[in-house]
């Protein structure tokens, strides 16, 4: 898609809102420059706060996490492993005789180090955690296939936020504005129904977002972990839980290594999918009661 100008899908108009096309984003890290553009986009189209200036000390990333008022972020995970076939440790060493490894493969078993970015956002999933906790009805399906919160609805009761199996959503602390209410990733539905490319998507300037059909993004999604792995990223990987209650995710992800490192959940279940159990438990837990009660009444009056 890089080098399309205006024909890209990050660029061009469309009409999947009045087509009811189902859309995502594809993002991939490893061409993410860490630019942190689409978290400044996303502030800057949605009026979101500040949510404090601090500087963490322990990372280039000082936003740390998604919340109520960040809606994109970057991560900036420093591993101690290659990225693909690049060479890590001291260059240009002679040959050690000694061990008789390569100038290369002894700078290679060297201090492996890599960077990665990746800029990770409400995942709008296909089964929504946070869509079927919500008592109001703020949390709606769009005809997108995107999670949409509706912020005049929404009463702050915070059970959305206990539901998404992401640590997505959040409610948005006293003194910022509309505090109180739940807030995320709108998917930048208003843009979408005038047929705009929503703001993250549209900045990226490597194209490490892709907004686009889902099912095209998809196939391009396995066509890019093909690509990498025979050019030695033998630990790239797509992060769409397809297989669990989640049943997929319209904002998927690249990854190099384990979800893990991620902040991502290997399995990620839509918590409803564990009420049968619990009221399974608590009739079980109800039945014992009572007849302990009776015993106990019938044993020792
Ligand atoms: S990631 Fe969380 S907040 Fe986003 S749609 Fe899924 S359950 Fe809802
Ligand atoms: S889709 Fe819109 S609201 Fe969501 S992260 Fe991108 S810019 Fe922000
Ligand atoms: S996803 Fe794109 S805009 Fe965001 S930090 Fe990476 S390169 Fe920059």
């Amino acid at each position: 898609m890089i080098g399309e100008g205006i024909k890209s899908t990050n660029q061009r108009k469309h009409s999947y809102v009045q087509d009811h096309v189902e859309v995502g984003f594809f993002t991939d890290p490893s061409v993410c420059i860490g630019c942190k553009a689409c978290e400044v986009a996303c502030k800057e189209w949605n009026q979101v706060p500040d949510d404090g200036f601090t500087w963490s000390g322990n990372s280039y990333d000082n936003t740390g996490h998604l919340g109520a008022s960040t809606w994109r972020h970057v991560m900036f995970l420093e591993q101690d492993r290659q990225k693909g076939n690049q060479i890590t440790g001291p260059m240009g060493l002679p040959t050690d005789s000694q061990s008789g490894l390569s100038a290369v493969a002894a700078a290679k078993a060297e201090d492996p180090f890599r960077w990665v970015f990746l800029s990770d956002v409400c995942k709008h999933c296909g089964e929504a955690g946070c869509l079927e906790a919500c008592p109001t009805g703020s949390i709606v399906r769009t005809e997108v296939g995107s999670v949409l919160v509706q912020n005049d609805v929404c009463n702050g009761c915070g059970y959305c936020v206990v539901s998404c199996p992401f640590g997505v959503i959040d409610r948005r602390p006293e003194p910022l504005p509309d505090a109180g209410g739940a807030f995320k990733c709108t998917f930048c539905y208003d843009r979408q129904k005038s047929g705009l490319v929503p703001a993250c998507a549209k900045v990226c300037p490597t194209e490490s977002i892709v907004f686009g059909r889902l099912d095209d993004l998809r196939a391009r999604g396995a066509q890019r972990v093909q690509q990498l792995q025979q050019s030695g990223y033998h630990d790239a990987q797509l992060y769409d839980p397809t297989e669990t209650s989640v049943r997929g995710i319209h904002a998927f992800f690249l990854i190099l290594g384990e979800p893990e490192a991620y902040g991502l959940p290997p399995k990620p279940q839509v918590p409803t999918i564990y009420l049968k159990s619990a009221w399974t438990s608590a009739f079980a837990t109800a039945i014992a009661s009572i007849i302990a009660t009776l015993l106990a009444f019938a044993f020792f009056r």
